[in-house]
């Protein structure tokens, strides 16, 4: 992938429940990582999320389950700043604490998958952070991706023009959205939480450290 502001160092920002982070997020961050050139990925779990409202796993664990799973990768971190905050998680928020945190001197990129951008147009401050950094959009097992022009929100799509060499849709604010292929890896955590309740093994869906840390902590 290249940039018109190649120079600037290039950040990936992996928002998510991470209840719990498993071999798909990994995986995926990894594969995103290589392909798109990023020098590393922050993971950052949701504080209060605000689509799940249901009883889940505190931020503490699950932050701390994701810290399991991306030690000893050295271009994995992990941002405890939505836990910091205290309320819910907005993606808007957490981008403008990075924009600021880094200066603008790097260019950021939000990660997610395309269950989550397909439900965007829920998000606060929507469609505002679309010129406040770079998004990537990865394949997802069981979500059809279809033609990525159909996939930008309709309201919105007069503002974006497709760029052939990037192969990526460029905003009027000049902020990109990719849509990436990663391997089809169809892990979600609804199944993992789903298994755990009944007893199941959980093995080879979440790294090994993790699967101990629920054992130990349990999961909800
Ligand atoms: P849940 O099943 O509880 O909704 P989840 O498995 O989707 O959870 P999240 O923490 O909500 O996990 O996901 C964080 C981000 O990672 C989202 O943008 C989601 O689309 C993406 N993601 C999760 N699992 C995968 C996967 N297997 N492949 C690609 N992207 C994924």
């Amino acid at each position: 992938m290249q940039s018109a502001t190649a120079h600037k160092e290039k950040i990936g920002l992996f928002g998510g429940t991470f209840n719990p982070v498993h071999l798909g997020h990994v995986r995926a961050a990894e594969e995103i990582r290589e392909k798109c050139s990023l020098s590393k990925i922050i993971f950052i779990p949701a504080h209060i999320p605000p689509h799940k409202k249901n009883r889940i796993t505190s931020a503490r664990r699950r932050c701390d389950m994701v810290k399991l799973a991306i030690a000893g990768n050295p271009f994995f971190e992990v941002s405890e700043v939505e836990l910091q905050r205290h309320a819910s998680s907005y993606a808007f928020e957490t981008i403008d604490y990075f924009n600021n945190a880094f200066n603008h001197n790097s260019e950021l990129f939000f990660i997610l998958g395309l269950d989550a951008f397909k439900e965007i147009q829920t998000w606060k401050h929507y469609p505002r952070f679309f010129s406040v950094c770079h998004f990537i959009i990865m394949s997802r097992p069981g979500v059809m991706s279809g033609d990525p022009e159909s996939i930008i929100p309709r309201d919105i799509a007069a503002d974006f023009d497709f760029n052939d060499p990037q192969s990526c849709y460029v905003h009027t604010s000049g902020f990109k959205i990719f849509f990436c292929q990663i391997s089809l890896l169809d892990i979600s955590s609804t199944d993992i939480r789903r298994r755990y309740k009944a007893g199941q093994s959980i093995k080879y869906l979440v790294p090994e450290a993790v699967e101990h840390y629920i054992k130990e902590h349990g999961l909800s």
